[in-house]
């Protein structure tokens, strides 16, 4: 039975493909060049991250910090940190669709949280034996988990596409599940302001010829003043514009999505870029 107080859902649900479908279609769409670059790129994160992690099981002073910097933070601040690990994680990708993030990389203490977390929660899920005694003998239990486990040392194995794709889809697929979790999967729900630097950046125009509206405010574009231009080409009155990307990072006319300061915004924005692209590809 379809759901009458979302008249997108059905429509929704035959569109959009498994996140894995998407991924692997996404990544379909690159040339040669770009799908070597991109198995480089990920190979190299990966091995940088297993031995971040490793040394980080093994020290005796980041492991009890980062412990304890997880169990003094808020369920929000882990989710957001997770998320910024996600992002980072999907931008390896979505920079070859002509789109760039204004979020930085983690810095090495919150990637040490991160990488904890997500080994934490693994590990509870797969080996919660693994967990028992206190946290500060957790390492033992984590290292050797670290160990034998296949998805973590794939990245050591060489630089083939499939070891390296296989477990940046599984992570992809995580971060999908995670958007659903947190509320953020509909894209048509979710309203979050541009990001700064991407409305600083946006061009000032003029126009050629009269007759054309800003449909913000339905009043006629002059010649004589300089307009806003997304970079979806729709031009709008900067008095009417600046306000209106306060509020969403979204073009008034083709919903086109301009980057955000927001994690889960821009982890939506960016998937909504993969499942275009993916759709391209049939
Ligand atoms: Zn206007
Ligand atoms: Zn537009």
């Amino acid at each position: 039975m379809i759901d009458i107080r979302n008249p997108f859902m059905e429509d929704k649900e035959k569109k959009e493909k498994e996140p894995s479908e998407t991924i692997m279609a996404a990544i379909c769409t690159l040339n040669t060049h770009q799908f070597s670059d991109l198995i480089h790129s990920l190979s190299l994160e990966f091995r940088r991250h297993h031995h971040h992690l490793c040394s980080l099981l093994r020290s005796s002073t980041r492991f009890p910090l980062a412990l304890h910097h997880l169990q003094t933070i808020s369920l929000h601040q882990k989710a957001l940190l997770i998320a910024r690990y996600f992002l980072s994680t999907l931008t390896h990708l979505t920079r070859f669709f002509k789109t760039s993030s204004s979020f930085l990389k983690l810095n090495l203490s919150d990637l040490d949280a991160a990488l904890l977390l997500m080994l934490l929660c693994e590990v509870h899920q797969q080996e919660p034996q693994a967990l028992q005694g206190s946290p500060a003998e957790w390492h033992i239990g984590l290292n050797d988990y670290v160990m034998r486990s296949s998805l973590l040392t794939l990245a050591g194995l060489g630089e083939s596409s499939s070891t390296v794709l296989t477990p940046y889809v599984d992570l992809t697929i995580k971060c999908r599940r995670f958007l659903d979790a947190a509320g953020c999967g509909d894209e048509m729900v979710r309203e979050v302001a541009a990001s700064v630097a991407a409305v600083v950046a946006l061009p000032s125009v003029e126009i050629n010829g009269c007759g054309v509206e800003c449909v913000i405010c339905r009043e006629e574009m002059r010649e004589d003043r300089e307009m806003c231009e997304l970079p979806c080409e729709h031009l709008f009155h900067w008095m009417c514009m600046l306000p209106w990307l306060k509020k969403r990072n979204t073009c008034p006319c083709c919903r086109f999505q301009l980057p955000t300061d927001d994690v889960f915004g821009e982890i939506q924005r960016l998937w909504g870029i993969l499942v275009t692209k993916s759709g391209m590809e049939s």
